[in-house]
């Protein structure tokens, strides 16, 4: 497998990649090496873990460089990714010892006593996204790892030179070679490691791949976990402060270039502010530095895949064929490397792919609406349910529209935002199962219902 820089399309190097046998091979290492991993205490294990976490500090700025090398991220992206990393492990390694105690149920006849113990699922197919890779990496493996399973975490082919640092990093943090096996290659070798009788299949990807994966694992009655794309909206109501919520939002929908799951992607503006809104959010894009990704200043890099330029131009081009206005941008910006320019669209309707499929690109459509209720009918229209989220003065107001969103995450004056303390829950084509908070621990163990009754 050959990488190339999406910045400059220069080659980086070349990765030999697994085989169906190799695959086969780490799976029954990985499986034998589940006993002695479970038995070895959680104390051990989170210090295992926190050495890792030592590791990747010490280690920041080349691990940053790689990452921006390979996805084109810009840098200081790059190095917040690696900061919140740091907040993730430390969350984990504060909550696991809670969710691994045993829950005693009840006790009320003298003699006979009911227990909950919960064991780890086993070996984990932990099959990932490059957008995100050590946010959506150790989201499982952490966990994965702290509750005594193993995993063999296959990174994307687009990120691939940060999956062997991090199976570096936790083999030197003390972590056994058997217990984190790294398997790389891209859709063919992931569909190999779904062949096997894993325990647990945790993926990370799009709508597409997702259904797929859930399909071929149906079989084997294995738990599936599926954390896929977004069409994120936000309601702009008309008593914020445009200039905040502009600027807000023009990060939210362009941070990492529009290639997180939680970008804004449709912006719904009420009538009264929308022409002010739109100028000032127009002027916030216009003022992004665009460039070298590791210059420190530059905001958006290139796209990480070729191909997605296809998918914007395709949408920019029916959007506009059904009546859209292209207020900026809207086309590739002729030199080397995946660059695009920031775009942003209005006169736009449900009718246009640009507000239905996932863009996952520097690209925005706003739309104006008359109140509330249109607002939440038009947020709730699709087949999406990541994230949602409303601006507004009115605390009541915020949470009413909320609660009526079908959406895993809501937020009320703040975008494109995760929280290791809150489950990361997609709904719909958004995915199915959680990460993050307690509940995103407890998903790695099944549980051990005791009924212990005395001689
Ligand atoms: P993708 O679906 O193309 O690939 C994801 C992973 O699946 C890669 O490792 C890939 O090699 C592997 N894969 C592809 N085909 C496979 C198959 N048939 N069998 C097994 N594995 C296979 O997605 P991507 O381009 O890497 O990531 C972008 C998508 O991920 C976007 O839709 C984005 O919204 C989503 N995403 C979601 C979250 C979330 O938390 N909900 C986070 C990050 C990214």
């Amino acid at each position: 497998m050959e990488i190339y820089n999406p910045a400059n399309d220069r080659y980086l190097i070349t990765i030999e990649e697994d085989t169906k046998d190799s695959v086969s091979e780490k799976f029954n290492r990985a499986k034998a090496a589940l006993s002695t991993w479970n038995q070895t205490p959680l104390k051990k294990r989170m210090e295992i873990i926190t050495q890792f976490k030592l590791l990747v500090d010490q280690e920041k700025e080349p691990l940053a460089e790689i990452l921006t090398n390979e996805t084109g991220k810009p840098i200081t992206q790059s190095k917040n990714e690696l900061k919140g990393l740091m907040g993730r492990i430390d969350f984990f390694l504060s909550e696991t010892a809670k969710v691994l105690e045993e829950e005693i149920v009840s006790e009320k006849e003298a003699l006979l006593c009911e227990k909950i113990s919960k064991e780890p699922l086993g070996v984990i197919a932990n099959i990932s996204a490059w957008n995100y890779p050590y946010f959506v990496g150790s989201n499982v493996f952490i966990p994965a790892l702290l509750t005594g399973n193993t995993v063999l975490y296959k990174p994307s082919e687009y990120a691939t030179c940060t999956g062997i640092a991090i199976n570096k990093l936790l083999h030197e943090a003390g972590v056994p070679e058997d217990v984190f096996l790294l398997i790389l290659g891209a859709g063919q070798i992931g569909e190999e490691l779904l062949k096997l009788t894993v325990d647990g299949v945790f993926f990370t990807g799009s709508y597409a791949t997702g259904k797929k994966i859930n399909e071929m694992v149906a079989s084997h009655l294995t738990k599936v976990q599926l954390e896929l794309g977004g069409k994120d909206p936000v309601y702009v109501c008309e008593d914020v402060n445009i200039k905040t919520a502009a600027a807000s939002l023009a990060d939210g929908a362009f941070y990492n270039n529009g290639q997180s799951c939680c970008s804004v992607e449709r912006i719904y503006v009420h009538e009264s502010i929308y022409d002010k809104f739109v100028e000032t959010f127009t002027d916030e894009v216009k003022n992004f530095v665009i460039g070298d990704p590791m210059r420190e200043k530059t905001y958006i890099g290139p796209l990480t895949r070729a191909r997605q330029i296809e998918v914007l131009e395709a949408q920019i081009k029916d959007a506009i064929s059904k009546g859209a206005k292209l207020l900026i941008g809207g086309k590739r910006i002729a030199q080397a490397g995946n660059y695009f320019e920031p775009t942003v669209i209005t006169e736009v309707t449900h009718e246009m792919w640009v507000m239905q499929e996932e863009s996952f690109g520097p690209i925005i459509g706003i739309q104006k609406v008359k109140d509330d209720s249109e607002a939440i009918a038009l947020m709730n229209d699709t087949e999406y349910g990541l994230t949602a989220g409303v601006y507004t003065q009115d605390e009541n107001r915020a949470k009413n529209i909320l609660s009526q969103i079908h959406a895993g995450s809501v937020y009320w004056n703040c975008c494109d935002r995760v929280s290791p303390t809150l489950p990361w829950a997609g709904r719909g084509h958004s995915g199915m199962g959680c990460t993050l908070s307690h509940y995103g621990i407890e998903t790695f163990l099944r549980l051990k219902a005791w009924h212990l009754k005395k001689p």
